[in-house]
């Protein structure tokens, strides 16, 4: 039955209501990330305590404006009134996320809310004296309360016939991603990932020599800053400061803030993480400003999200062609001298070597780090393993994926801020990242032709546009899966990513 034409008049002040309850709810929650840079990048140690009642005032105000009964009543109005008929419609997508998000939030009872926020508080103080000590049993009883918190989440939450709780859980970074879905392209990923290390093992390692020079920070700031404006970064929208864990935020498409840090002996790794915050930022630039504060104005999931950062941080940061444009740009920065330069240059950025820590691992073997994590959250939920065996677990997990041994705890199970946190579900959307990049990236080149060819001369904006159009523009329309297909015509596969880590490194090991 078609909705009469009143119907579709209430339906249409109603949905006007909704989005402007919402963009309420978007400001304050705005208002709150700019907080969160200020404590990051400029606040005195002094301001922290005042600072965490302001922002959990700011979280509680945005909860409440989102869970109030009006916004229920109002979806409920456009839903009925038609205004979903068309799918890929602005108004539809806002109702599809909306509805989600909604859902996800009136199903989790206050208590657990208020319970989960202490726990996280408490837990990750514990986490830090653990790690300090290297102790895990210090912060067992923590993670025994957080796994079950989590499961009793999860349990409000639900998730689908088919699933398992750490679905209901990575609901809210990869929505309508399921342990299933990334199980199915982490296996082959997993044994052609192995197979390659199993390869360049036997090849000849790039020297580092170019890795360790050492550069003055004032030198350093200046560089990072031209590459990042030379990609696309608009700082006429946008800032670049200096925190100890870089990251993006800021409050708007045209208000993007980026953060980097420095060391002496440490450009390449100063130059990697501001390309892959200005990845994440041209990703927030690149949202269109009539939908700011609505799900078509926001990004599609944490993994999305990551693809951008990864292409520009990998993709194209660690291509021969990038470093011969930074080389040319650059060169007296390395003190390389000869013809070699660029592809010293080159190899230095493009070392693999199985490890200890996730944080510092290269590209290739991150994705296994993660995949030992994605393994052990699932049986923790599950509660096919119990909190004391994590360090056991996590040890062999090492071993046999990574072939390293775990020598203590800090160097182990202890060496991420995520689960002191309530996060589980979260770390997969890293290794997701890195495959939607490589699927994204092949299809551009299908595209677009001779990306490399315009690196050399420092010729970003093609790359740029082509992911400004196919990607930013349409805000949250298609889930992440669906974008994949849209994009690339094909769903997620573990191949893009490894064809472009064979195509690389086995040359550059010669194998
Ligand atoms: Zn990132």
């Amino acid at each position: 039955v078609s909705p009469t034409a009143t119907a579709r008049r209430s339906a249409t002040a109603a949905y006007d209501e909704l989005i402007h309850r919402v963009r309420d709810a978007h400001l304050l929650g705005s208002t709150g990330s700019l907080l969160h840079w200020d404590q990051e990048v400029m606040m005195p140690p002094g301001g922290v305590e005042h600072r965490s009642r302001q922002m959990s005032l700011l979280a509680r105000l945005q909860h409440e404006t989102l869970t109030a009964d009006r916004i229920g009543e109002l979806l409920a109005e456009c839903e009925a009134g038609g205004l979903a008929d068309d799918p890929m419609s602005p108004a539809a997508v806002n109702l599809r996320e909306l509805r989600r998000t909604y859902d996800r939030r009136t199903r989790l009872p206050a208590d657990l809310v208020a319970e989960e926020a202490r726990l996280a508080s408490v837990a990750q103080h514990h986490w830090v004296e653990a790690r300090k000590e290297s102790d895990f049993q210090r912060f067992r009883p923590d993670l025994t309360r957080v796994v079950d918190l989590l499961r009793r989440k999860a349990e409000c939450l639900g998730w689908p016939a088919d699933g398992e709780p750490w679905d209901a859980l990575a609901e809210d970074f990869e929505p309508g991603c399921t342990a299933r879905d990334v199980e199915a392209v982490f296996e082959p990923l997993r044994s052609r990932l192995r197979a390659l290390l199993d390869q360049l093992r036997g090849g000849t390692p790039p020297d580092l020599a170019a890795r360790r020079v050492r550069v003055p920070l004032e030198r350093q700031r200046e560089a990072v800053r031209a590459v990042a404006e030379q990609i696309g970064f608009d700082f006429t929208r946008g800032r670049l400061d200096t925190s100890a864990h870089p990251f993006c935020g800021g409050t708007h498409c045209n208000d993007v803030r980026l953060t980097t840090r420095f060391r002496e002996d440490g450009f390449l790794d100063a130059l990697s993480s501001t390309m892959h915050e200005a990845g994440h930022g041209m990703y927030e630039q690149g949202l269109l400003a009539e939908h700011v504060g609505t799900p078509m104005g926001d990004a599609v999931s944490l993994g999305i999200h990551e693809s951008q950062s990864r292409m520009w941080e990998n993709q194209v940061g660690r291509s021969l062609a990038f470093c011969e444009w930074l080389n040319a740009r650059f060169g007296s920065i390395f003190g390389l001298k000869g013809p070699d330069a660029a592809r010293r240059l080159f190899g230095a950025a493009n070392r693999v070597e199985p490890d200890l820590i996730r944080v510092e691992a290269d590209e290739a073997t991150y994705n296994l780090h993660v995949m030992v994590r994605f393994d052990l959250e699932r049986r923790l939920l599950r509660g096919d393993l119990d909190v004391a065996d994590v360090p056991e677990a996590w040890n062999q997990g090492y071993r046999a994926s990574l072939g390293v041994e775990v020598p203590d705890d800090a160097r182990g199970c202890l060496q991420d801020v995520h689960w002191s946190g309530c996060m589980m579900g979260y770390f997969p959307t890293y290794t997701l990242g890195n495959l939607y990049a490589a699927q994204f990236y092949r299809q551009a080149r299908r595209e677009l032709g001779d990306l490399e060819g315009g690196y050399r001369t420092g010729r970003f904006q093609d790359l740029k546009a082509w992911l400004n159009q196919r990607i930013h523009a349409h805000g949250q329309r298609h889930r992440a899966a669906d974008l994949c297909v849209a994009v690339t015509g094909e769903p997620l596969s573990a191949d893009p990513l490894m064809e472009y880590l064979e195509g690389k490194l086995r040359p550059l090991y010669r194998v």
